[in-house]
């Protein structure tokens, strides 16, 4: 017998027609067209599981997805921690990967699955994906009932991947694909059979399950482009209207080699403002000083995030900025703490 908490907080899973566009219905409004709900039978034949479930308050299009958001997600699951064996977010799939991020460095020495899933189309549609999005993501969550091994992390079950949550992105509006890990295996395959990389599981301490919440909204993220001139930056710099910026750079970490850049980098080191380097290839990793180009990048306001995403930067930015006096920020950010970078 497992016990699976369902947060439902919109997206395009529940969403409806309106004359504006497609909006976020109510759980009571489309729990009848999920046949593990509906027909209390459908999960029983295989085993027993416990389904509670709650609706975000109000339930969004994840383009409305802020740091209070995911505050109050993180609340709801901390609060009712004990009580389950695994945990199902349902959410749109825009910022799903901001979300996943997010949970994973609030929560520390997780033992148990929370699972983001959500789909490309209306489970009222004839052709959704959200029916078998839904249903793997309740063997993962529900993992005792199907005799699978515990993936106690945030992770993303979509079609038929299982990502680690602070290693992947959306790379499609259209393709039931929706995610990928471009710089990390598959926790899970979802085929006809499941099978786990059972190396690849982060396993934190076995020390207390906690919860560390809060975010700094004072970062900004810049990217690269040629010609590109960084004064308007550097102008908010000297302001101390920002303590972070993630930087997705060229390539393996290179920057034009203009004076502007290294006026950024001087604005920063005297304002205490952290740069937190990424690449701007969806594959691949930061090595600053491989390239000449990098050069400007040696600097001790400049943390390399290696082979990080975009949407894990900004929010273990945001997260490291709200929680670390800025002494020990640059440790923590250059160091593995969620399984986000190697
Ligand atoms: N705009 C929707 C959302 O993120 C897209 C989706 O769910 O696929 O809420």
């Amino acid at each position: 017998m497992s016990s699976i908490f369902i947060l439902y907080t919109g997206g395009t899973f529940g969403m409806k027609k309106t004359k504006k566009g497609l909006v976020p219905s109510s759980w009571d409004e489309i729990i009848n067209y999920l046949p593990a709900f509906k027909n209390q039978n459908y999960f029983d034949s295989f085993k027993q599981i416990d389904f509670t479930y709650e609706a975000l308050e109000p339930v969004v299009d994840s383009s409305d997805m802020n740091p209070e958001s995911w505050n109050k997600i993180a609340e709801i699951i901390y609060k009712n921690y004990d009580d389950y064996h695994g945990f199902i977010i349902i959410h749109g799939t825009d910022t799903l990967a901001y979300t996943a991020s997010a949970l994973s460095f609030m929560f520390n020495n997780l033992d148990k699955p929370i699972v983001l899933t959500g789909s490309q189309l209306p489970i009222f549609h004839p052709r959704t994906d959200g029916i078998v999005n839904l249903s793997n993501a309740i063997y993962i969550a529900g993992h005792k009932s199907f005799e699978i091994d515990c993936i106690p992390e945030v992770c993303i079950c979509f079609n038929d991947d299982v990502l680690r949550g602070n290693r992947s992105i959306k790379v499609s509006t259209n393709d039931f694909e929706g995610f990928s890990s471009p710089n990390f295996e598959n926790l899970a395959y979802l085929e006809q059979n499941i099978t786990l990389n059972h190396n690849l599981i982060y396993r934190g301490d076995k020390e207390k399950f906690g919860l560390q919440p809060k975010f700094s909204n004072n970062v900004v993220n810049v990217t690269v482009f040629p010609g590109y001139n960084p004064s308007a930056l550097i102008d908010i710099v000297r302001n101390q209207k920002i303590e972070g910026i993630v930087l997705k750079t060229f390539g393996a970490g290179n920057l034009p080699k203009t004076s502007q850049w290294q006026d950024l980098i001087e604005a920063c080191e005297k304002n205490k403002t952290i740069i937190f380097a990424t690449t701007q290839c969806p594959n691949g990793r930061i090595e600053i000083g491989q390239y000449a180009s990098s050069e400007t990048l040696q600097s001790t306001c400049v943390v390399s995030g290696k082979d990080i995403t975009s949407e894990a930067a900004l929010t273990k930015l945001m997260w490291v900025i709200g929680n670390y006096p800025y002494e020990e920020r640059h440790d923590i950010l250059s160091q593995n703490i969620r399984g986000e970078m190697t």
